[in-house]
């Protein structure tokens, strides 16, 4: 599968992407997740990265588009790839479009994760995901909890709070989806390659995926 996963914050792009990866092999990728795994290891993108994402805001489109033009090169997304986060901007989207091109590739569709506003705020303060950037597994204090609390089922990692998910940078992060990532869901129904899934429970979603792409 090649698909770009599109949603806002919460609305399960990440859940739903590994969910794809164990039906065909495709690959993850989550630029939310590099750039994490950038500020924890220090590197000079993650020290650039880190203030935009503590605010909720994101980062400059240049950044992203150097780290996506060499993802995309590697060797495992010849198997498939779904996009868990990016592009998350209209130049952004431009800028795939082209480095797609270049590649020859095309895309099964851009897949809209419609979920109520509600849903989405009860789910991102009660999110907790893996400290272990191998890992970087996702609990729900309320509908998917680990076994003892605090600790991964997978590895045995404490889990945490991401320093995003405070409620300040939570309302940041919807804002910022609301101006500059809602646009994308218009931009790809106009080049006819829009899937909308309105489902909420990931199974559902996945199962939708699959019969839209079929
Ligand atoms: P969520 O979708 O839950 O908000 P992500 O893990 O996808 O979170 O991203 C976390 C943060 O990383 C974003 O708030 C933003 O600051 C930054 N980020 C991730 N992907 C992009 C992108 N494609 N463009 C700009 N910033 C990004
Ligand atoms: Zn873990």
């Amino acid at each position: 599968m090649r698909l770009i996963l599109l949603g806002a914050p919460g609305a399960g792009k990440g859940t739903v992407a590994k969910m794809l990866t164990a039906i065909d092999g495709s690959v993850q990728i989550s630029t939310g997740d590099i750039l994490r795994g950038a500020v924890r290891d220090g590197t000079d993108l993650g020290k650039e990265a880190k203030g935009y994402m503590n605010s909720g805001a994101l980062v400059p489109d240049e950044l992203i588009l150097n780290i996506m033009g060499e993802r995309l090169l590697e060797d495992d997304c010849k198997s498939g790839f779904l996009l868990d986060g990016f592009p998350r901007t209209i130049p952004q989207a431009d800028a795939l479009g082209e480095m797609l091109t270049k590649l020859g590739i095309t895309l099964d569709g851009a897949v809209n994760l419609d979920v109520p506003r509600d849903v989405i705020l009860d789910r991102l303060t009660t999110r907790r995901t893996c400290s272990n950037s191998e890992c970087q597994a996702i609990y729900n204090v309320k509908s998917m909890p680990s076994k003892v609390d605090g600790v991964c089922d997978k590895c045995g990692s404490p889990t945490i709070q991401r320093d995003d998910e405070t409620e300040e940078a939570i309302t940041k992060r919807l804002e910022t989806f609301n101006e500059q990532t809602a646009p994308l869901v218009g931009y790809y129904e106009g080049k006819g390659n829009l899937i909308n899934v309105n489902a909420t429970s990931s199974d559902a979603v996945v199962e939708a995926i699959q019969s839209a792409i079929k």
